[in-house]
């Protein structure tokens, strides 16, 4: 049924880049094969799911929406993968993305956007946009986003889906193309903060091939998802994540959010987070100085594409010619940003800096739980905006993470998911809340109470 309204659906939404038809229906023979066979059955056995195509999955292309990697095909599974493959989940296709999961639109991939599922001449958010809109759109009840600013939560918001970052270190990064290692987290998305708890408890765990993998036990997300509460929780309201550039609307389901967590019996607390303010501008350094380096592999020798090796040219040559054809525009910004940023005589006034504030907001969140368990805001200033409507002011496009930003830069936990619609346009607002790192739990109970 998945397959066949991908079929139907997909030429307009463009939410896959590859659809794994042959490997679905085999992966699901198998499973019927267990049941039939009496065998004991993984936790999520025969149940569809889309694929970020920034996993690696053996004998499936694994593009990160880049033309550089064309034609590759990964020889091993990335541990998210094979954790999906041993729950039964049938990976049924790989989606769309910005490529190397930089933007908050999906306009940035080599093969075209994707289409908000709402309004398609819409954004479906970014980087995750297509499996943002793969749920949207009925093509699949659960997906995998990666989260380095924003990539999961920002696309939830905007589809009407629930997506979760969970706490860095809790889910494996082996396997997933790296673009900022110590931001970059994987994490569920799905249509209910119960799915998206279900997925979370199998993809998560300690990780030995990922040296910053956690090695403590998950939090208990599912039980949270089962038995949602705030009766007696503090909940914080951070007086940054307001102000100029919030759209009404969004404002006015935030606030509504505000008034019913109170009548189920939370107690609201104004938070003071003065170095939120600095979020956008360290992660701007930050990101791309790392990615700068994680992209130096891309060297036209060890992956995909290859250009200009024609026997008269030197390795140097080749490699310049294939990065210059294989990576779009925004990536070369932010190699060049990163490169920049990192060049010794620089290196102290912007990456030192930048890392300085990143400790003042992990302080400033420090100080926040010891005054609340959870926080909340809006997980994005507007509703999606229309295609190509940002696409040459690279700042106005960079402020779709404004909120959920500082939460990668210290580490901890956050979820998006659904508030309502705005009045003014009728497309979906994202509720945001924040947790402590390892308390993951505290979002599907507050998620799953307010939901
Ligand atoms: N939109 C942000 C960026 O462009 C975040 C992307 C992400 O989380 N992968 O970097």
């Amino acid at each position: 049924a998945h397959l066949a309204r991908i079929e139907a659906t997909d030429e307009k939404v463009n939410a896959f880049l590859y659809v794994d038809r042959e490997g679905a229906l085999a992966q699901a023979a198998a499973v019927d094969a267990k049941r039939a066979a009496g065998e004991k059955l993984g936790p999520l056995a025969g149940v569809p799911l889309a694929l970020k195509d920034i996993f690696t999955t053996v004998g499936v292309p694994t593009t990160v929406g880049s033309k550089i990697l064309e034609g590759w095909i990964p020889p091993y599974d990335a541990t998210l993968t094979r954790k999906l493959k041993e729950a039964g989940v049938v990976i049924i296709g790989k989606t769309n993305m910005d490529e190397f999961a930089m933007g908050s639109s999906t306009e940035n991939s080599a093969y075209g956007p994707t289409g908000n599922p709402w309004d398609l001449t819409r954004i479906p958010g970014g980087s995750g946009g297509g499996s943002a809109a793969a749920l949207a759109a009925f093509q699949a009840p659960l997906a995998i986003g990666t989260d380095t600013g924003g990539s999961i939560r920002q696309p939830a918001a905007v589809t009407g889906t629930v997506g979760v970052k969970p706490t860095y270190g809790g889910v494996s990064r082996y396997g997933m193309v790296a673009f900022s290692s110590s931001l970059d987290q994987g994490g569920p998305c799905a249509r209910t903060v119960l799915d998206a708890a279900l997925l979370h408890e199998v993809i998560a765990g300690h990780d030995p091939l990922d040296s910053t993998s956690i090695d403590a036990p998950v939090p208990p997300v599912v039980e949270a998802a089962r038995n949602g509460s705030v009766a007696g929780m503090r909940v914080g309201v951070v007086k940054q994540f307001a102000g100029e550039g919030y759209q009404a609307g969004v404002v006015q389901r935030f606030n509504e959010s505000v008034e019913l967590l109170k009548e189920l019996g939370a107690e609201i607390v104004e938070l003071d987070c003065p170095s939120f303010d600095l979020a956008m501008a360290a992660y701007y350094l930050i990101a791309p100085s790392e990615a700068s380096s994680n992209l130096a592999r891309f060297d036209a020798m060890r992956y995909g594409l290859r250009v200009g090796d024609d026997g008269t040219r030197s390795a140097e040559d080749v490699t310049a010619l294939t990065r210059e054809a294989g990576f779009g525009d925004e990536v070369k910004r932010r190699i060049i940003l990163g490169t920049y940023a990192l060049s010794s005589g620089y290196y102290d006034a912007y990456y030192g800096s930048a890392q300085k504030v990143r400790t003042l907001i992990t302080k400033d969140f420090e100080k926040s739980f010891e005054q609340v368990d959870v926080i909340v805001s809006p997980t994005t200033p507007t509703t999606a905006f229309a295609i190509g409507e940002r696409t040459d002011d690279p700042l106005a496009m960079y402020l779709a993470d404004l909120c959920t930003i500082p939460t990668n830069l210290a580490g901890n936990s956050a979820m998006s998911l659904p508030c309502g619609l705005a009045p003014e346009d009728g497309l979906p607002v994202g509720l945001q809340i924040i947790a402590p790192a390892m308390k993951d739990d505290r979002l599907y109970k507050v998620g799953a109470a307010v939901e």
